[in-house]
């Protein structure tokens, strides 16, 4: 059935995070014949700021200009889709087998949005328990948002840090030339910044890309590539793809992927080695078919996984159970 998502429980969770038990218990599909799969959306924007919808401005610019992808109509460098509540968004990832999320920071604002959310989706009797769902922060600066005022953005993300053992990664930071909106020699040194921070806290990085391929890799190259490195909502075709594979990081699909004009991404995402590879929404962004055009959220990256599945040739299971434990394996979690 076209477009349709099977019923599948979440399993129980056992992973912990820096000494602190998860938060998720056991779900069962209805049918006890379906099989237990989980998910992990590496990389969602769930703060307020994107939820509501009325995050471009308020958030300087950023929750609306993470958008990435050919031909997407969810507003590349404009206003988020509009989003649906947290407790719905948290209840239909549970009910698509979507245990686990990342929550993006993009600026100052939304990083420490993402901090305070996943601390209030950890706290006793929150609807992301209930569900079962367990999530984590990044914290960083999109190149969109790389123009004002990148050291004092940067001492805050340092500042977040050094405070808090809820951040999984730094980012998402990159360069962005297709769009633009800072200054490439800004863009530059606020990636070469976050690059610096990875390695300081030993965290993971979280890279965006776009039209950017020979600057990105020459500042991971310069700045030293850190041994956890992926490039988020990956859009380009089987020569980029190697090109990052060789540098050591690890490729993320988006819905980008299920674009009828994205051939080049399927390929690359046939390439990719399966135990180098996560799964991502980049919600409320880059809804995957037969959604696009509507705000995105976690519950869906099923379907993203489906097709990558099929690049693979493996059956959507197996691509769940690798890429999630993957992506535990890559944050630490
Ligand atoms: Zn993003």
């Amino acid at each position: 059935m076209p477009g349709a998502t099977s019923a599948v429980g979440a399993g129980p969770v056992s992973g912990t995070v820096r000494g602190q038990r998860s938060t998720a218990s056991p779900r069962r599909s209805a049918d006890p014949g379906d099989a237990v799969v989980e998910w992990f959306d590496s990389h969602c924007h769930l703060q307020g700021a994107y939820l509501s919808g009325a995050g471009d401005e308020a958030g300087g610019g950023a929750p609306g200009s993470t958008a990435v992808g050919p031909g997407d109509t969810s507003g590349p460098g404009g206003a988020p889709p509009g989003g649906h509540a947290l407790a719905g968004v948290l209840a239909r990832a549970a009910e698509a087998g979507v245990t686990r999320l990342v929550c993006v920071g993009t600026d100052a604002s939304t990083s420490l949005g993402a901090i305070e959310l996943v601390r209030s989706l950890r706290s006793p009797g929150s609807a992301a328990r209930a569900e079962g769902v367990d999530a984590w922060a990044t914290v960083g600066l999109h190149p969109h948002d790389a123009s004002a005022g990148v050291a004092a953005t940067i001492g805050v993300l340092e500042e977040a840090l050094a405070a808090d053992d809820l951040v999984v990664a730094v980012g998402e930071c990159g360069l962005d030339y297709h769009y633009d909106h800072s200054p490439r020699p800004a863009q530059r040194e606020a990636f070469a910044a976050q690059v610096a921070l990875a390695h300081q806290f030993g965290l993971a990085l979280v890279v965006h890309t776009r039209e950017a391929w020979d600057d990105t890799l020459d500042v991971l190259r310069s700045e030293g590539v850190p041994e956890r490195t992926v490039v988020h909502c990956f859009t380009g075709g089987p020569g980029e793809a190697r090109r990052c594979l060789d540098l050591g990081a690890v490729l993320s699909f988006s819905g980008v992927v299920t674009f009828k004009n994205a051939a080049d991404v399927r390929e690359a995402a046939a390439l990719c080695p399966m135990d180098r590879m996560l799964v991502e929404t980049d919600s409320p962004f880059l809804a995957p078919v037969p959604h696009r055009g509507s705000a995105n959220e976690p519950s869906r990256v099923p379907l993203v996984g489906a097709v990558v599945a099929e690049c693979q040739g493996v059956d959507r299971e197996l691509l769940a159970t690798t890429t999630t434990a993957n992506a535990r394996q890559f944050f630490g979690v």
